[in-house]
């Protein structure tokens, strides 16, 4: 597969409080979700838009644009990133309620590359590993 573009998707709640350092950081560092990707990937990052998800319609919409227009990357060349706080258990919350029907809506949109998870945290997978966080892998 020949990936030209990353997508991650962040918990509109969850931003509020989170700058998104930890996604960016393993991103450019190759950690993580993101460590088969070349130093040539793209990233751009945006918000589900709110519960329960469905402006993540929208903003696809105007990516697919943007993407058409502006460069010679097609749908099947991005990966979208459901992040680590949307779909696991973590210090942020529990897994999003709507993860799923937000992951159909990305895949309706025609982007079938959908990865759950983006950055992962030692202390957070542990929790997980010992059951204080619930675990959905
Ligand atoms: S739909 Fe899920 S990911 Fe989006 S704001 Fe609500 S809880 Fe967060």
């Amino acid at each position: 597969m020949n990936i030209k573009c990353v997508v991650i998707i962040q918990c509109d709640i969850v931003q509020r409080r989170c700058s998104g350092f930890a996604c960016t950081n393993a991103f450019y560092n190759k950690e993580g979700a993101f460590k088969d990707y070349d130093a040539a990937v793209r990233y751009i990052s945006f918000t589900c838009g709110g519960c329960s998800g469905k402006g993540i319609a929208a903003k696809l919409e105007h990516l697919s644009k943007k993407l058409n227009k502006k460069t010679d990357i097609t749908k099947d060349e991005v990966v979208v990133h459901l992040s680590s706080c949307m779909v696991h258990d973590n210090y942020h919350s529990n897994r999003c309620p709507h993860a799923d029907y937000i992951k159909s809506i990305i895949i309706k949109k025609g982007y079938k590359n959908v990865v759950e998870g983006s950055y992962i945290s030692a202390n957070a997978a542990r929790k997980r590993k010992e059951g204080i966080y619930d675990c959905y892998e």
